[in-house]
């Protein structure tokens, strides 16, 4: 067969404003160099005009470099694995060491989606070379040229991963950077470096950062700390979150991410277009079902909804929608026919046949219906992922409060969202339509559900939607914060 070579007349467009290089084949990944064609050009300038900084473009492809220089199959990669194994040697000054993060992955896929950027980000401005677990294979092409970015397999010969399954560390893992300052096995020196109070010290750091993280996993937010793990040959990090708003709160980054991201509130946007492709499965069914449903329509609108608690249809959501719908003025009556598509997502279909019924069945499509969430099913993560991006191809969204999946497709579509607030997770069937029934995002970055409040500096707990100017509390999420 043919090699797979890079095209010779990629245009800026397709390279994303140069997000993208130039290095790829695009038979083994059509989506990287197609993803355009579904999306700029189609768009209204004003959401996507925003291009990536000269500056973020030097990031990336610095970055790319660390990848290839330190990833699998390499002289670094291999005495990394080493020192793993040997269990010894945590704090490292020496530069031609690479050191490494490993986000380990779990709940639905938007939330992993988030949380895999936020890795990366924080793997760019710390320097360390990402590697995900193997979910993200079937799923997604590969992000860096002449790498791979999957963290080998525990049995794979050699160069294998050897800390085993990564599901097993949580909150109450020694190996935790909080236990770790709990125990005070882990301090500050006076010249700024990190010490070790303790002699046995390990080859890594587990950081936990899931929800119901601690007091001491919070210290991960403070400067002091991001010096103490700098050194770390390996990180491990879990949490489920879309941790940029966060990152943005230390000091130590900010000047740094406010360099890469002259335009703060598309950070994911660029990202998130950056990072995800989906592979060639997954980008047959958005494109077959974008040309056969979508690419007519003078105006597409999606719908995403979402409900937390019940498997059962609520009447209630529905009410919501419609009104949102409504009173926006999102879409004509049936009657009046104005040339829009209407895509409707959704794990139930009943909503589906009600919105049908109420603008008329030509128009408004929904892709699949599921019943229920699955947890690691590969099929629905499929059909999952190609949802969010024939989502994020729309004009107009309206989007379920506190979804991860929603986030994904307004942020990868740059499309500022008409959220509809879920008063709280729609539990019960009693209660009214919240009023108004829906708002427009302030910006189209993903909410930070589960924000460190303790302030570094102050030393006690601090409101950290005032700090900076631009991270306030989200439109659906009080408690989160998001990039606006
Ligand atoms: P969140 O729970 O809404 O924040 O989003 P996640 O993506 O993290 O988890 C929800 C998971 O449920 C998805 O990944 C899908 O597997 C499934 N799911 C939820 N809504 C839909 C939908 O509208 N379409 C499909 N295909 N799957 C969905």
């Amino acid at each position: 067969s043919v090699e797979d070579v890079p095209p010779s007349n990629l245009t800026t467009d397709q390279l994303l404003d140069g997000l993208l290089t130039a290095e790829f084949g695009s038979r083994s990944c059509r989506s990287r160099y197609e993803f355009a064609s579904y999306h700029d050009k189609k768009k209204k300038k004003k959401h996507t005009s925003h291009k990536p900084s000269p500056y973020l473009l030097a990031k990336l492809r610095s970055h790319e470099a660390l990848q290839k220089q330190c990833g699998p199959g390499t002289a670094p990669y291999r005495a990394a694995i080493r020192q793993l194994k040997s269990g010894n040697g945590i704090v490292t000054s020496d530069s031609e060491n690479c050191r490494y993060l490993v986000p380990i992955s779990y709940r639905g896929l938007g939330n992993r989606m988030l949380s895999t950027v936020s890795a990366f980000l924080y793997a760019v401005l710390t320097e360390r070379t990402l590697l995900v677990q193997h979910d993200m294979a079937a799923l997604f092409c590969e992000p860096f040229p002449r790498t791979t970015w999957l963290l080998p397999s525990s049995g794979w010969l050699g160069g294998g991963f050897p800390l085993g399954h990564l599901k097993k560390y949580g909150k109450d893992s020694k190996e935790s950077l909080g236990n770790m300052l709990k125990a005070n096995v882990l301090s500050v020196g006076d010249n700024g470096n990190a010490s070790w109070s303790d002699s046995d010290r390990p080859p890594y750091v587990y950081l936990h950062l899931d929800g119901g993280y601690g007091f001491y996993d919070k210290l991960f937010y403070c400067d002091e700390q991001q010096r103490l793990i700098r050194g770390a040959p390996w990180l491990l990090m879990r949490t489920d979150s879309y941790l940029v708003p966060g990152l943005f709160l230390i000091p130590s980054f900010r000047d740094e991410l406010e360099r890469m991201f002259p335009e703060k509130d598309v950070a994911f946007h660029h990202l998130g277009r950056y990072l995800f492709h989906p592979a060639n499965d997954v980008w047959r069914a958005v494109t077959r079902y974008y040309d056969a449903h979508l690419a007519g329509a003078g105006q597409r609108v999606g719908i995403q909804i979402r409900v937390f608690t019940q498997n059962k249809p609520l009447q209630k959501v529905l009410d919501q929608v419609l009104s949102c719908v409504r009173r926006e003025k999102l879409l004509l009556p049936s009657i009046q026919t104005n040339n829009a598509s209407v895509l409707v997502t959704s794990l139930s279909s009943w909503y589906y046949e009600r919105i049908k019924a109420e603008y008329g069945g030509s128009r408004v499509h929904q892709p699949s219906h599921e019943g229920w969430q699955k947890m690691r099913d590969a099929s629905q993560d499929r059909k999952a992922l190609s949802e969010m991006y024939l989502l994020s191809t729309c004009d107009v969204l309206v989007t379920t409060g506190f979804s991860t999946f929603g986030y994904v497709a307004q942020g990868l579509g740059g499309i500022l969202p008409w959220i509809m607030p879920a008063t709280p997770f729609w539990s019960t069937e009693t209660g009214v339509v919240p009023d108004p029934p829906c708002m427009r995002a302030m910006s189209v970055e993903p909410c930070f559900h589960s924000p460190s409040n303790y302030g570094c500096a102050a030393r006690k707990d601090v409101d950290v939607g005032t700090l900076v100017p631009y991270i306030r509390h989200c439109e659906d999420a009080s408690w989160g914060i998001k990039i606006a």
